[in-house]
């Protein structure tokens, strides 16, 4: 058994000792389950009956009038539940029964996660613990109750800032006390190994359909892909399979206020550390303390990144660069108006960039963008930027 594999020098597995034989544990259910095809294809069964693969590449004709070049939009908003989150969650949570575990933990900051991990424990039949900071279970409200209806208990984290940080590290100590029957399902590829490279294989279909559709489409693979980078789950399931591709690969952080204000650009402010079982880039302060961060879209507003986008970003392999919440939020009315498609904010990061790599493409160039989620969530926050009553 390997454990601390790495992404060059990032990634590892920087845990207490008492959580060793859980993740050794899971890295032979990695190995061994993962693979096997009557797993492959029960998971398959789920995504495409229940989940609803393959989601749509869907050509923008009035975008691309209007940037010059061929814009296609990978749409995960169409997943169920709205958002790519549920392909981990159903893959976790079928690997922890197949591992024959008995329940699911997770944490979760704005719910999103809580309430994918909830849906995969209702229909594969195993109950659900939600962590979730006090503040955060008061701010959002409407994904609590989602968790609820699904069947999951939602867990107040009372202590620190009460915040995601504090549900993390009651998870974790969750987890060391009933690793026997519990499976922590993580919500990105984060965290210690193997779970940067499970979540990533779990998220790989999105880019694995996406490189079929673009050769159908165009016979052809795409010039450029762009995708939005939190923790980097669907960026680094769509990269994956074209790593070795002549395409263009770029990853779009929250830049939140811009310059000298609050940001969740980690890759392009941050600098290497340990956190959440992880050496990877993350955002401090001179003493090594984990700084606060800041987006308008509460999935990219994390201070650390996936270790594999870490290694990505120092040997260039892709380009990260950040955008503005006042881009992002532009970015969601202009798609919204031009081809009724309503983003979530999150992914709006990536449209916003998108815009701007369109001058240096040709008209017959082809872009790939990843399109996360759907922004109803978003509303208030869209209306509110917009002027307008809701
Ligand atoms: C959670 C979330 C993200 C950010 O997570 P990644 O792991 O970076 O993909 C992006 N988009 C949407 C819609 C999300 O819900």
């Amino acid at each position: 058994m390997i454990l601390g594999t790495r992404f060059g020098e990032y990634g590892g597995c920087f845990v207490p000792e008492t959580l060793i034989p859980a993740l050794e544990e899971l890295e032979e259910a990695y190995r061994t389950i993962v693979p096997d095809p009557s797993f492959q294809k029960e998971l398959s069964g789920y995504l495409t009956e229940f989940a609803g693969r393959e989601t749509p590449l869907t050509l923008c004709r009035n975008i691309s009038q209007d940037l010059g070049c061929r814009v296609y939009l990978k749409r995960e908003d169409l997943l169920h539940s709205g958002a790519h989150k549920l392909n981990n969650a159903l893959g976790q949570a079928l690997l922890a029964k197949y591992m024959g575990k008995k329940r699911l933990i997770a944490e979760t900051g704005a719910g999103q996660h809580g309430v994918a991990t909830a849906i995969a424990g209702a229909v594969t039949g195993l109950p659900v613990d939600v962590y979730m900071g006090d503040v955060d279970i008061e701010r959002q409200a409407p994904n609590v109750a989602r968790m609820k209806l699904f069947g999951a208990r939602v867990i107040p984290a009372s202590s620190g800032t009460r915040t995601l940080k504090d549900a993390v590290n009651e998870a974790l100590r969750d987890w060391t006390g009933n690793v026997r029957d519990t499976h922590y399902l993580i919500g990105s590829v984060v965290g210690p190994h193997p779970f940067p490279s499970l979540v990533r294989d779990f998220q790989r279909v999105i880019g694995t359909e996406t490189r079929v559709q673009v050769l159908e489409r165009e016979g052809r693979l795409p010039d450029a892909i762009v995708a939005c980078v939190g923790g980097g789950s669907n960026a680094i399931g769509m990269f994956h399979p074209f790593l070795d591709d002549d395409v263009a690969l770029y990853g779009v952080e929250a830049g939140g206020e811009g310059e000298g204000g609050r940001t969740g650009a980690t890759l392009c402010k941050g600098s290497p550390g340990t956190l959440h079982g992880a050496y990877s880039y993350l955002l401090q302060d001179n003493y090594g303390q984990v700084a606060e961060s800041h987006s308008v879209s509460a999935g990219l507003d994390y201070p650390g990144v996936g270790p594999e986008h870490s290694m990505l970003r120092d040997s260039s392999r892709v380009t990260y660069s950040s955008v503005t919440d006042r881009e992002a939020l532009d970015a969601c009315l202009y798609l919204s108006r031009r081809e009724g498609i309503l983003p979530a904010l999150e992914s709006s990061h990536a449209v916003a960039y998108a815009r701007n790599l369109a001058m240096s493409l040709d008209r017959d160039q082809v872009m790939v963008i990843s399109l996360s989620g759907r922004g109803d969530k978003d509303l208030a926050t869209v209306m509110e930027y917009a002027g307008v009553q809701v």
